[in-house]
Parts: structure tokens; sequence; C-alpha cells
């Protein structure tokens, strides 16, 4: 446990990175020190953890730096003011983004879900600080079983029903995969055993076919002329194959993909070669061929697909991609989230770069009809449409920062559920789209902890407490001081009934 480790992960070059990692890391050491995890161990164990992760998918030095500080603020072992003092304003807005973050909680309120992603890509506004969440997240749910059981299940089911989902929808399938696994596990735990145990004995079963098999393609390769290349194996995750076991009513013999080839090339032209010489030399199953390189899949996802008969009774899948490919299939935004020059790859430098690349991926996730959409997905998707210029795009990115991120707010109830309103809304708005009765009963509120009267502007990661009596009930006054037409709506209805009652 050491900078180097940190910095030779990385892959960063530069002096200057370096040092800032240095420093991240022997700040963060003194911080925590003496601090303790449930499990016992040091503190700074899980924020090691963190950064070796973020290490791993070549973050850029800023935010292995924020990964190192991502626990001081909220442990309070460090303000606001030292982190900009001794690393600067960037650092700092990386810090404090995945510190708002940590604040919300999900209870499995359906109707939260889709306020809480938002708050997430709002708050974020940086998908950096997005990607420190994801490793944060994943290495508590590796270290899970230290919590207290209902606390874990919470935590599983946030983490199946928002980071999961996020994590995939950033194409970072590395991450996804395991948070989903490991979210499955402590919520149906007699399920995750079994689906385990199925694919344990199917991979014993099938893993001397699978060595037979790419012996006899890599001597067909050599003869052949492709020596660039790289073969593994693919386990399905246990709640992918979980899910996918539903879809084909439990019958596992139809399910072909539980572990499947990889070879990888360097060009799209050895992968169609390579595919080549396996349907010359085994019979493929007809239907099963996916051309994904020509056409991708929604999330972006680029490979050739084949399942062929092994000739001795078994079926393989292969997958055959670039290793181009195959970083961002598994990295996804990630591998184009570093905003500096980093190794040998160059990235965008552009301040609406991030937010570009995230783009295409939403717009064709909200093209996918048979998935639900949510519906500001689709709303997104369509305003992209007549966009062809770069800088109709570059504009396009601008205004959807400014309409999305800037007129949306996200105030949290204090159990930290999220709620979704206007800018300029108040205590009223917000009582209102808890619940109209909520709103009708409103008589005072608490923002942050402290009474404020009820035409109070809230702020984005405020958290607001409606005090409510049975007594209390709309005023017309009302109608000049909220924001939502929700609440305009309801306080005129109960106006009306109020007046036709008194009639
Ligand atoms: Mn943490």
């Amino acid at each position: 446990m050491n900078a180097e480790e940190i910095i030779a992960l990385s892959g960063l070059i530069d002096e200057k990175d370096k040092e800032l990692i240095k420093k991240a890391y022997d700040f963060s050491l003194k911080a925590h020190e003496g601090q303790a995890r449930k499990s016992g161990e040091p503190y700074f164990n899980h924020v090691y953890a963190t950064v070796k992760m973020l290490a791993g998918l070549h973050m850029d030095a800023p935010t292995i730096a924020a990964g190192f500080l991502h626990d001081a603020i909220e442990d309070g072992v460090a303000t606001e003011g030292t982190i900009k003092n001794e690393f600067g304003d960037e650092v700092l807005f990386l810090v404090s983004g995945v510190t708002k973050l940590g604040k919300v909680k999900y209870r499995g309120v359906e109707r939260h879900i889709e306020s809480l992603r938002k708050f997430l890509v709002a708050t974020a506004q940086d998908i950096r600080v997005l990607i420190i969440k994801l490793a944060d997240r994943l290495h508590n749910m590796q270290t899970l079983s230290y919590v207290r059981e209902d606390k874990q299940k919470r935590i599983a089911l946030e983490t199946l029903e928002v980071y999961a989902p996020l994590a995939d929808r950033l194409s970072i399938r590395s991450i996804a995969r395991e948070l989903e696994d490991l979210s499955f596990k402590y919520l149906e735990p007699e399920k995750y055993a079994e689906t385990l145990a199925l694919l344990k004995s199917k991979g014993k079963e099938t893993t001397p076919t699978l060595e037979k098999f790419v012996k006899s393609i890599k001597k067909a390769f050599a003869e052949n002329g492709i020596t660039d290349f790289k073969t593994d194996y693919r386990e399905k995750g246990i709640y992918s194959l979980y899910r996918k076991l539903k879809s084909h009513n439990n019958d596992i013999e139809k399910i072909y993909d539980i572990l499947a080839v990889r070879i990888f090339v360097s060009t799209v032209t050895d992968c169609y070669k390579v595919l080549g010489i396996i349907h010359a030399m085994y019979r493929p199953l007809s239907g099963k061929i996916k051309d994904y390189i020509a056409s991708p899949k929604l999330n972006g996802y680029q490979s050739l697909h084949t399942t062929v008969f092994t000739g001795d009774g078994a079926i393989i899948e292969v997958q055959i991609r670039t290793y181009q490919m195959h970083r961002e299939a598994e990295y996804g935004i990630a591998s184009h989230a570093s905003y500096k020059k980093h190794g040998s790859h160059v990235v965008d430098n552009s301040e609406t770069g991030w937010f570009a690349q995230f783009l295409p991926k939403i717009i064709n996730y909200a093209k996918d009809d048979k998935k639900e959409t949510p519906k500001w997905i689709k709303d997104l998707a369509e305003s992209q449409k007549d966009i062809k210029t770069d800088l109709e795009k570059q504009e396009f990115v601008q205004d959807l920062k400014t309409d999305f991120f800037n007129e949306r707010i996200f105030a949290l109830t204090p159990k930290g559920e999220v709620i979704d309103l206007p800018v300029g809304a108040t205590p009223i708005d917000f009582a209102y789209s808890i619940h109209s009765n909520v709103g009708d009963h409103t008589n005072g509120a608490r923002v942050n902890g402290k009474m404020v009267s009820l035409d109070t502007v809230i702020h984005n990661g405020d958290i607001v407490e409606i005090i409510t009596r049975e007594s209390a009930k709309p005023s017309p006054k009302w109608l000049d001081i909220v924001k939502s037409n929700t609440a305009k709506r309801h306080i005129n209805n109960t106006l009306e009934k109020q007046k036709k009652s008194r009639l």
C-alpha cells in the first residue's frame, strides 16, 4: 500500500501528476489515522481500495487525488477550505461532488428511482464524480458483510436499482457486473447460491471443451498468418445468468454463453478473418451470428458473436473484437473521462467533452423501445434529433446543461429521498410533490434543520422537512409563491372545494 503502486497502476508519467497523487496519499493517510471501519480495519484501507480501482480505470490525477480525499469532508477530518488550499479548485469540486452524492439514499420507493438517478447525474455534473462514487460503492459492497443486516438490504437494493444500472448506462461493465452480483447475494441469498452452484458446475463441465477448442483455433490462426491475438474465457455474471434463466424457463441447456471464448485482435479486418477461420472449422448455429461491429448494441458495445458446434456434442459461444473495443466494453465512459493527455491516448479536452461522449449512449438507450425508457431520456433524445454539425452539437450540449442541470433542483427528505423540483421552488412545492395531503396541511418547514418561512427558495441538495397540522389549509397567497404546476393545480382544487363547502 503506497503512492508508487497507485502511480504505476494509473500509468501517469507526468511529474506534476505524480506529485499530486503522492501529496493526496500522504494527506489522506494522516487525516484518517486512528479511524476504523466496521470490520475493525483501518479506515484508510477503504480509501486505498477505492483509489486502486480508479487508478485501474486509468483516471486522471485530479480524480485519483479526489479519490484519496473522498471521505475527508464527510468524516470531518478536513474542511473544504483545507482541500482548496492544498489541492486547488478542481480536486475540491470533485470531492464535494462525491460528498453531496453521499447524502442521497434510496429506500425502494419506485417513484423515486428516476429522480434519484437524475439527481446523481445532475449533482455529479462532471462524470468523474460519478466514477469516484461508483468505485466507492463497489468497495463498500465488497465489504458489506460487516454492516448491520437491515442496512445491508437497503444498500444492496439501492446498488441494484440505482448504481448498477448507472454503471451499465455509462457502459462500465466491469463495475456494473460486480455491483449486480454483490447486490444479488445480499438481496436473494438462496437464489444467489443456487445460481452460483449452477454456474460453477456448468463451468467445470465446459472448461475442457473450451481448452481443446482454443488450442485448435490457435493453430488455425497461425496457419492463416494471424499472430497478434489474445484469447480468454468469460464467465457469465451470476445475476445476469439468473435473469437469463428466468427468461428461458429456467432451462440451462438453452443458454450457450455461460462460458464464452473471447478473441482479441488488433484490427477490424482481423475480427472478420478470425470469424471466417472459425466458421470454416466449426458449423455455426443459425441465427446466432451477431455483427455488433457493423451494428453496435444500444449501449455502444461492439463485437462479433457466434455460437458453434464443436463436433463432440458441445456448443460454444465465441466473441471476437479488437483490443480497443474490449477496453470500451469494460471501462465505457471511464475510458474517455480523463481530461488530460494520458500515456499514449489523447482525450477530449473541451469543457463539454465528457457529456458529449455520454450523450450517444443516452440517445441510443432512448431508442430502445423494449426497455422502459424514462421520460427524461426520451425528451433528451427527441431534442437531439436535428443536430448535424459539431457546432450544433456543442450548442445543444450547452443548452442541455443549462436546461437539465440549471432548471431543475433536487432536494431531499430527511430520509434521503430525492424530490425533483423546478428552480425557485419553495417548501410548499416540496410538500405537494410528496403528496397532495401533505401539501394541503403544510404548517411550517425546516430546511437543513432550521425553521424557515414558506416562501423560502430551496436549493440543490437541501434537506427539507415539512411540518403538517390537521387544521392547516392552503391560502390563496400560496399561489404566488409556488413554482410547480402540480402545486398550483392542487391549491386551486382545494381552494375551490373550500369555497363550495362554505356556500
Ligand atoms: Mn467512501
